[in-house]
């Protein structure tokens, strides 16, 4: 009897390997097919998007030596990705706004979640008046108030971190500067922490005109998901013009587009599981509803290169 039972025992054993090797051959599978689809995707999309050129004197890339990350690179490289645990966006509003600073806010929060396929959610705001003396100053030669980067990150948004938050960014309209030496920065971010904080002083008046509205829009949007690709181990785009490419002045940022080269779309669609062409429809509906037409067309054509490969098929 003994015997027997010990058979059975082993029988259970292999069976169990058996179902364990299974699954772990079919998940590496699935993962494989994933990849796959996704540098097929990558390759379709490549037609459409601009290769960078040499950069001009000033720019970012004629100062720093950068080597790039392939979508390879970027898996390889153990990336800091959201979990089921820790997959919201927390956008935290940090001093006064105008009623059109909100609106750009609130259109921020929505952007974020479609381009990372992620929920946001905006938290209370905080008032200014939590920031001590110590961290804030009067720029010396300028003038305008400042508020110390390093002080919101640590002191403020650390301490109240989420446990499920893939990101927690404050938005301010506050100018900031992060430091000895500095004179401003339009944002600064802790990737181990999670935290990061941005600010709309520098994006132009929303409230002066229409035109004012969409460029600030523009130019939040842009730093938002620029930074928080970067809170996602995504390093700077070298291969093409890319909203992950790095800039060293807001009239190169301006000149960059919002949407990501196929690379960086890669490394997105790979680390928060979406869909590229769900995505992008996303997208071009947020885009339509507020004035982003170049950007409406950029995504369009992305759906009919995947689709068909050819961005003039759907025509008539
Ligand atoms: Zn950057
Ligand atoms: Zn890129």
């Amino acid at each position: 009897m003994f015997k027997k039972y010990k058979k059975e025992l082993s029988f259970n054993n292999q069976f169990w390997l058996f179902l364990l090797i299974f699954l772990l051959l079919w998940i590496n599978s699935v993962q494989a097919q994933e990849s796959t689809s996704l540098n097929i995707i990558t390759k379709k999309l490549s037609k459409i998007h601009t290769k960078l050129g040499t950069p001009k004197s000033g720019e970012w890339l004629s100062i720093h030596d950068e080597s790039g990350q392939t979508f390879i690179e970027y898996k390889r490289c153990r990336p800091r990705l959201p979990t089921a645990q820790r997959k919201i966006i927390y956008i935290q509003p940090l001093g006064h706004f105008t009623s059109s600073q909100k609106k750009i806010i609130k259109a921020t929060a929505e952007f974020m979640g479609y381009y990372f396929n992620l929920p946001v959610i905006i938290k209370k705001a905080l008032p200014l008046s939590i920031i001590p003396k110590k961290a804030r100053r009067q720029h010396p030669s300028w003038g305008m108030k400042q508020i110390l980067t390093t002080y919101v990150l640590h002191n403020v948004l650390y301490p109240k971190l989420p446990d499920d938050a893939a990101v927690y960014i404050a938005l301010t309209a506050s100018d900031l500067w992060p430091g000895k030496d500095w004179n401003f920065v339009f944002g600064q971010a802790s990737l181990k922490k999670r935290v990061g904080v941005f600010s709309l002083y520098r994006n132009g008046n929303p409230g002066k005109s229409e035109a004012d509205f969409l460029l600030c829009l523009q130019r939040t949007l842009k730093t938002c998901t620029h930074e928080t690709g970067h809170m996602f181990s995504m390093k700077h785009c070298t291969a093409y013009e890319c909203n992950l490419c790095g800039s060293n002045s807001r009239e190169e940022s301006d000149k960059r587009p919002l949407w990501m080269c196929p690379e960086c779309l890669a490394k997105v669609c790979w680390a928060t599981k979406a869909s590229p062409i769900k995505r992008f429809k996303k997208l071009i509906s947020f885009c339509e509803a507020n004035g982003l037409g170049k950007e409406v067309e950029f995504y369009n054509n992305s759906i009919k290169i995947i689709s068909h490969g050819n961005i003039e098929k759907n025509k008539n």
